[in-house]
C-alpha cells in the first residue's frame, strides 16, 4: 500500500488532522490499535473538554461542530480563580473578550465520536483499526511502516498522533522534556442543588487544586488534582462520603452535591518533545506536547498544531513540492514551538507555584493573582488564549 500520509493514532487530534484533507486528492491512511466499535462509539472517560473559540472555529471549518448536538455543548460565561478559600479572586469574564461566553465544554467521548463520524464520510481517508504500528524506517524518498497485522505501507510522510506516551516517538528516538507531578487528576460529574450561573471555578489549595466546570441542568464536571494516595482513596470511598467531601471542599457554595456515574483518575505526567519533526516524520497532539490539564489547553493546542501542519502540507502540494521535505516540516516545527512553548512552560510553572507550601511561594501566588487582575496587559495575555 502506498499513501501520501500515514497517521498513527485516531484520537481526537489524529482524526481532526485527517479531516483537514477532505475534498483533496491527498491519500491519507489513519491507523489505531482500538477496535472499530470503540472508535465509532467511544466510552465516557470523565473528561469534559473546555474549548476556546479558536478551537470551535477549527471544528466548524473541518465540518465537525454541526454534528455535535447543542444539548451537549455548555457555555462558560465567567472563570474565577481563587487562592484556597481566600475571598480574593482572579476574575475572567466573557465581556472582557466581547463574546457571549469565554468558551465551551463538550465531553471528550462526544468530540471523538463526531470526529470519527465526519471522517467516515471522507473518501480519500482510509481507517485501519485493531492494528499497531511496529516499526518505521525512513529514507530520503519515503517512509516504510510495518504494522502488527503483517502488512507494510509506504508513505511520503508519517504523522504520529498516538498520545503522550507515544511509541512511534520513541521508535524515532525523539527525546522529551517530561515532568512527573506525582499527582493524579480525578474527574467526575456531579449534580448540585444551587446553580453555578455558568461560572467555572478553579481553587488552588496547597496540596491540591479543585475545579468545577459548569455543565447544563445544575450539573458540573469536577476536576481534582491530588497526591496519588488521596486519589486512590477518593476513587474507592463510598459515594455518600464522596458527596459530602466534595460539598465541604467547595465550602457548601453549591449546596448538596451528588455524584453521577463513574470517577476517573489520570496520572499527571507532562511531556514536551525536544523536536516535533525528523526525516519524513512529524508529531502532533499529545505526542508532541502533553500538557497539564489544569489550564485546559491540551486539546486546544493539539487542534491548533494539527491545523498548522495541514496548512504547511497543503502549501507544498499546491506547489508540487514533496510534503516530506525538511523545509516543509521545519516550518511546522518552528510555528508549533512558538505556540506551544509559552503555554507548556507557563502552565507547569503555575502548577508548581500554586502547589508549593513554602512561605515565599505563598506570597508570590497572592501577588500574582492581584497583579493579573489589576494590570490590564497581563490579564489580556491570559484572555488572548481564550479568543
Ligand atoms: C483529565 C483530563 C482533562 C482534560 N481537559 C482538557 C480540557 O479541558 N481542554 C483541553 O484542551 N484539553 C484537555 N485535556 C487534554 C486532552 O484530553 C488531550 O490533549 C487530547 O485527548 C489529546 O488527543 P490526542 O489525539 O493527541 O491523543 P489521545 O487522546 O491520547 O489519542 C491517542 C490515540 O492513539 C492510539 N494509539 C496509541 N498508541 C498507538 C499505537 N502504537 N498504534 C496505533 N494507535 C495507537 C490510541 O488508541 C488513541 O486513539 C484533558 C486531559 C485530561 C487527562
Amino acid at each position: 500500500m502506498t499513501v501520501d500520509i500515514a497517521v498513527v493514532g485516531a484520537g481526537p487530534v489524529g482524526l481532526a488532522f485527517a479531516c483537514g484533507f477532505a475534498n483533496t486528492n491527498t491519500k491519507v491512511v489513519i491507523i489505531d490499535k482500538l477496535p472499530k466499535a470503540v472508535l465509532a462509539r467511544p466510552g465516557k472517560d470523565g473528561r469534559d473538554i473546555a474549548l476556546t473559540h479558536q478551537s470551535a472555529q477549527i471544528l466548524k471549518k473541518i465540518g465537525v461542530w454541526d454534528y455535535i448536538s447543542l444539548r451537549s455543548i455548555s457555555e462558560i460565561k465567567q472563570a474565577i480563580v481563587q487562592d484556597g478559600y481566600s475571598s480574593y479572586c482572579l476574575d475572567f469574564n466573557c465581556h472582557d473578550i466581547q463574546k457571549k461566553c469565554l468558551g465551551y465544554l463538550i465531553s471528550n467521548h462526544l468530540i471523538r465520536k463526531n470526529l470519527y463520524k465526519r471522517l467516515k464520510k471522507i473518501s480519500n481517508v482510509t481507517i485501519i483499526n485493531n492494528v499497531e504500528c511496529e516499526s518505521i524506517i525512513t529514507n530520503s524518498h519515503y517512509a516504510s511502516i510495518s504494522l502488527s497485522n503483517g502488512t507494510t505501507m509506504k508513505a511520503s510522510l508519517v504523522v504520529a498522533a498516538d498520545g503522550r506516551f507515544s511509541k512511534t516517538r520513541s521508535m524515532l528516538a525523539i527525546p522529551t522534556f517530561s515532568h512527573d507531578f506525582k499527582k493524579n487528576m480525578l474527574v467526575c460529574r456531579m449534580q448540585h442543588e444551587k446553580t453555578h450561573n455558568n461560572i467555572a471555578y478553579e481553587l488552588f489549595h496547597y496540596t491540591q487544586t479543585q475545579a468545577l466546570l459548569p455543565l447544563k441542568n445544575k450539573q458540573s464536571s469536577i476536576v481534582l488534582t491530588v497526591p496519588k494516595d488521596i486519589a486512590l482513596t477518593l476513587m474507592k470511598v463510598h459515594k455518600k462520603k464522596f458527596n459530602k467531601e466534595m460539598q465541604n471542599n467547595f465550602n457548601n457554595r453549591f449546596g448538596k452535591m451528588t455524584l453521577i456515574g463513574e470517577r476517573y483518575s489520570y496520572p499527571m505526567i507532562t511531556i514536551y518533545a525536544k523536536k516535533f519533526t525528523t526525516n519524513r516524520f512529524a508529531l502532533i497532539g499529545d505526542a508532541a506536547v502533553g500538557m497539564h490539564p489544569v489550564t485546559a489547553h491540551g486539546f486546544n493546542l493539539g487542534l491548533k498544531g494539527q491545523e498548522i501542519l495541514v496548512k504547511e502540507i497543503k502549501f507544498a502540494i499546491e506547489r508540487n513540492i514533496d510534503i516530506g521535505l525538511p523545509i516543509i516540516l521545519q516550518n511546522y516545527q518552528l510555528k508549533m514551538h512558538c505556540v506551544a512553548a509559552p503555554l507548556y512552560f507557563t502552565t507547569n510553572s503555575i502548577v508548581n507555584l500554586f502547589t508549593r507550601t513554602s512561605f515565599p511561594a505563598k506570597i508570590i501566588r497572592k501577588f500574582l493573582l492581584r497583579l493579573t487582575n489589576v494590570i490590564k496587559p497581563v490579564k489580556h495575555i491570559f484572555l488572548h488564549v481564550l479568543k
